[in-house]
This record gives C-alpha cells, sequence and structure tokens, in this order.
C-alpha cells in the first residue's frame, strides 16, 4: 500500500503512493496527524510498539502516520525502500555523514557541494575528529588516487551548487565501492524526478525537499532515502538521538508537493531552458552553466545519467561589470526575485561567488556569477525581465 504499485508509470506513483484511504475515513490525502504521546492499553502492546518504532507509531519525534506517507512516498520516487524525514536538507546531510562516520574516518567531498555542506564537514565533523579531503566534482574514476584506507564515506552532489559540474556517479562509486566506503549523494537538484541515484550506485540519497518536493517555498524539509536497512536503522537511530523531527505539518506540504512534480518539473525544465539558450547569446554572458547546454562542464554526464533538467542554472557575465551595474541590473528586477533557496514556483535570481569558495581548483571565470532559478512564470515574461535587467548592466 504504502509504495506505488511497481508496473505503474512513475508518475502515476507519485499521485498514489503513501496514500491510504482505506485508513482515513476515505480522505484522499493523508490528514495531518499531530502528535508527542501515543498511547498503548497494555505492556505487551507498548512493548510491541516499540519494537516497530520507526514505521508505526510509538513517540512522536519518530514519526506520525503523516510523516509515514511522506517518507513512502519520497522512497518509491528515488527508487528505495527507506526514507526519513528531517526538519531541513542540511539535518538530512548532517544525519547521513554523523550516522556512517566516526573518530579516525576519512570522508571525500566534492568542491561541488553545497556551501553549509562544506562548513558543517570542516567545522562539525572535523571537531569529532573526521578528517575531510574536498575533490574536483570532474574526477572520475581518478577519486581513487585519494582514497585512503581508513576512507568511510564518499560525499557527492551532481550537478555542484552554483557551479554545475556533472560529476561522474557510477565511476565514483566503483571506487568507493571497491575501497569499503559509502557513496552519499546530495540529490536535490534533480529532486530525485531526473535522476534515479540507486540505479548509479548510490548507497544514500539526500534531498532538500524543501526546494522542488515542496515546491511552494513554504516549508523546511529534508530527506534520507536508502536501499540498506541497516544504513536505514543507524540513520534513524542517529536522527532520534539528535532529537530531529521534522513536523508533520510540513510533511503533509511535501506529500502535497509530490503530487504535482511530475506536472512542475517538465515546465521548470523548459522555461530554464529557454532562458539559458537566450542568456548564452547575449553580448553581457561569458558563458552558461546548465547541465543540458555544452558549455557546461559534464554535459555529455547528464545526457548519459539524467533524464531532464530542473530550473536551477548560472550565467557568468563577461568581466568589467562593476558592482554599481550588478546592482543596477539586480536591484530593478520585476519578476526575478533576490533570495536564497529555490525549487519553488517563483523565479530568482543571485549573485554569487565561487572563486572564493572553490578549494579544489582554481575558478577560470572572472566574471560576475548570477544563478537563476526558472520558475513557473510565463517564459517570455522572463526574458523580458532579464533583458531589460542586462540592458541596466551599461546604462
Ligand atoms: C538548499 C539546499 C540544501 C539545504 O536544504 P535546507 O532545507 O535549506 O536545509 C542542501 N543541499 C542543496 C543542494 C541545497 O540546494
Amino acid at each position: 500500500m504504502a509504495h506505488g504499485k511497481k508496473t505503474h508509470h512513475p508518475d502515476t506513483r507519485l499521485t498514489t503512493s503513501g496514500r491510504n484511504p482505506e485508513a482515513n475515513f476515505g480522505i484522499v490525502n493523508p490528514p495531518v496527524y499531530h502528535a508527542s504521546t501515543v498511547i498503548f492499553p497494555t505492556v505487551e502492546a507498548l512493548h510491541k510498539a516499540e519494537e516497530h518504532k520507526f514505521s508505526q507509531t510509538f513517540y512522536g519525534r519518530y514519526g506520525t502516520p503523516t510523516t509515514f506517507a511522506f517518507q513512502d512516498a519520497v522512497a518509491d520516487l528515488e527508487g528505495a525502500e527507506f526514507c526519513i524525514a528531517l526538519p531541513s536538507g542540511m539535518a538530512a546531510i548532517a544525519v547521513a555523514l554523523i550516522a556512517n562516520c566516526k573518530a579516525g574516518d576519512h570522508v571525500l567531498i566534492t568542491d561541488g557541494a553545497y556551501a553549509p555542506t562544506l562548513v558543517f564537514a570542516r567545522t562539525i565533523l572535523k571537531k569529532f575528529g573526521i578528517d575531510i579531503t574536498v575533490y574536483h566534482p570532474m574526477i572520475g574514476a581518478d577519486i581513487k588516487d585519494l582514497m585512503q584506507p581508513n576512507t568511510r564515506m564518499v560525499f557527492t552532489e551532481a550537478p555542484s551548487s552554483i557551479t554545475f559540474e556533472v560529476s561522474d556517479i557510477s565511476a565514483i562509486a566503483k571506487v568507493a565501492h571497491a575501497a569499503g566506503a559509502l557513496l552519499a549523494m546530495d540529490n536535490t537538484w534533480s529532486a530525485g524526478y531526473y535522476f534515479k541515484p540507486f540505479d548509479h550506485g548510490v548507497d544514500i540519497s539526500i534531498q532538500a525537499a524543501t526546494k522542488y518536493i515542496v515546491g511552494h517555498s513554504d516549508a523546511m524539509l529534508g530527506t534520507v532515502t536508502m536501499n540498506d536497512e541497516k544504513l536505514w536503522k543507524k540513520a534513524r537511530i542517529t536522527a532520534g538521538a539528535l532529537g530531529h523531527a521534522a513536523a508533520p505539518d510540513d510533511c503533509y506540504l511535501g506529500l502535497r508537493g509530490l503530487r504535482t512534480l511530475a506536472v512542475r518539473l517538465p515546465r521548470h525544465q523548459s522555461t530554464g531552458l529557454k532562458l539559458a539558450k537566450w542568456l548564452a547569446q547575449r553580448a553581457e554572458v561569458d558563458v552558461v552553466l546548465h547541465p543540458a547546454l555544452d558549455s557546461c562542464p559534464g554535459h555529455e554526464i547528464w545526457k548519459r545519467d539524467f533524464t531532464g533538467a530542473s530550473g536551477l542554472f548560472s550565467v557568468v557575465l563577461k568581466e568589467g561589470f562593476d558592482q554599481t551595474a550588478i546592482a543596477r541590473m539586480l536591484d530593478n528586477m520585476d519578476l526575478f526575485a533576490m533570495g536564497y533557496s529555490w525549487g519553488g514556483y517563483e523565479s530568482l535570481i543571485i549573485p554569487a561567488d565561487p572563486g572564493s569558495s572553490r578549494k579544489a581548483y582554481d575558478w577560470p571565470h572572472k566574471g560576475q556569477t548570477l544563478r537563476i532559478h526558472a520558475g513557473l512564470e510565463d517564459p517570455d515574461d522572463l526574458i523580458k525581465d532579464l533583458e531589460a535587467g542586462l540592458n541596466r548592466l551599461t546604462s
């Protein structure tokens, strides 16, 4: 019941997975169950419930039926057995790392990781005696040169945050597994819709469900997904011990978002591509970093491994526009708003500075980087907004 029927198309399963109307008075959507206390009629029932506390109601921190419904649906989306809902994407990243690494271990992390992931690794993991090496996102099978006898986990993200290099996940998985290490991946960009991590050797997939799964910029939510029951239990115990409980209202919003993922993402994709191609022929633009364009490092890998592109990409402007010009462009946008996060229905634009954060390689571009999220507005309205903005650079 929990997972969609395997014989159905994945888009069909997005509309059915996690539902259980029979248990909810025939109501289509699993309702929001708020709970701390769950009560038991007998000592025997109490002990029995404790044995199954990770997948049935036992105590609010381990989830309510709303949490379980959301987890089942995300597991089904990513092609896995198990999922844990967490209060944010960052909580999901932290749980995946802490659950599997201990003092004395070594972790390899892509330089293209979401910046707070690297902050977490360099502060919290280091503090607890876990050693970190940052690797180039295009390293591929050469990652074997960085493996150490104590490498416990390789952490990857594709495409990279801000810079959009597409890593060769399968090649990295082979090397990691040959060395007895786990491969964890931040799969937020594809939403688990355009990249199926477990078909490419990933052991643990993480998403900031805050982005496309919630899809409406109104909740913080994270997921950790896996097929291996032992990995699931470890992560579940860690999440509980850290005190993480995703709020049932937010799980409800995540589940509601999932129901329309299969219509929203293709629209984000087509608008994003239209904007990216339009930007690529503008005189102000040096390079467009969109995995579906061959100007993006790893484009060939994206073509091989991904079935589509979401709406997030970057553009690097030519050199010579000073910060006053950039502000003239960005401060006066009509539809594109400036703000963090992405994956909602609205278009966003932010200035970024990969040159200051990349450690494993020198960022090759000198001009201003702008990260763009293509929302669900009319694409021609968005192009007009970008056109006026680019014109302001020189006016
Ligand atoms: C936003 C983001 C996160 C963090 O998610 P939060 O829900 O904001 O904590 C993690 N990874 C990627 C790639 C993100 O874009």
